[in-house]
């Protein structure tokens, strides 16, 4: 309910206060509006494929509404807007528990514990942070609305793939433990950032084992200390 909440009355008075203000929103939205895609990549046009009663309803179904109160605002008002559709996103500074799994493999393997991969042959694109970053704020400088734009790296790689990449990227000891895939988790995840690309002159270009390696040493010389 704190995440419908925050995605509807917390949408909408931020609504309020812009239309107020005269302020500029750029709606930092997600690829989780795709759910689990059966189009692949994602283009902005596909319209998803969310189980809105599921246990990642109150999340996928909950931007996805902010999504309409926003346009509809911009429509009716004219807010001044745009929304980035943003796709899995890492780099220094995560935390370590937040339970997304670049942080919960490097931290596992830095500590040479289990890394727990759920299924494996799902796939993410992963964007580095800074990347996103520049794409926001190139985004936020389009004088007038274009609708959502995907902002993400199309560089798919699947879980499996991942873990042992980490694993071999720390030296680690760590093994991989399989486990049954959790609910509604999505099979693939790619953005198409054709949309990006021409209106924003924006692609992402830090390559993934750069990146990778970067937020592994954030993470050593965080944790290590501690351990
Ligand atoms: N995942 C995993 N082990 C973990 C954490 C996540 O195998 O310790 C999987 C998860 O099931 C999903 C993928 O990694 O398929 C990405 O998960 P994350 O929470 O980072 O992002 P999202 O699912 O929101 O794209």
């Amino acid at each position: 309910m704190d995440t419908v909440q925050a995605n509807t009355l917390g949408v909408y008075r931020v609504v309020a206060l812009a239309l107020q203000k005269r302020a500029k929103l750029l709606q930092a939205s997600t690829s989780e509006i795709y759910g689990d895609p059966l189009e692949h990549p994602q283009p902005e046009t596909y319209h998803g494929n969310v189980n809105h009663l599921g246990v990642r309803g109150c999340y996928e179904e909950g931007k996805r509404i902010a999504e309409t109160i926003f346009s509809i605002h911009h429509q009716t008002y004219g807010l001044r807007l745009q929304i980035a559709r943003i796709f899995n996103t890492y780099g220094p500074g995560m935390r370590e528990n937040d339970g997304r799994v670049i942080p919960e493999f490097i931290y596992a393997a830095l500590r040479n514990q289990p890394l727990t991969v759920y299924v494996g042959s799902q796939t993410r694109s992963f964007c580095y942070v800074d990347d996103l970053i520049k794409g926001l704020i190139r985004l936020q400088r389009v004088p007038k609305y274009i609708d959502p734009v995907n902002i993400g790296n199309p560089k798919e790689i699947s879980m499996l793939q991942l873990a042992r990449r980490v694993i071999q990227m720390t030296n680690s000891k760590s093994r991989i433990r399989i486990l049954p895939s959790q609910t509604d988790d999505p099979r693939q995840r790619k953005p198409d950032v054709r949309k990006a690309s021409h209106f924003l002159k924006w692609s992402p270009d830090t390559n993934f084992d750069l990146g990778l390696r970067r937020t592994i040493d954030d993470f050593r010389n965080r944790f290590t200390a501690e351990s």
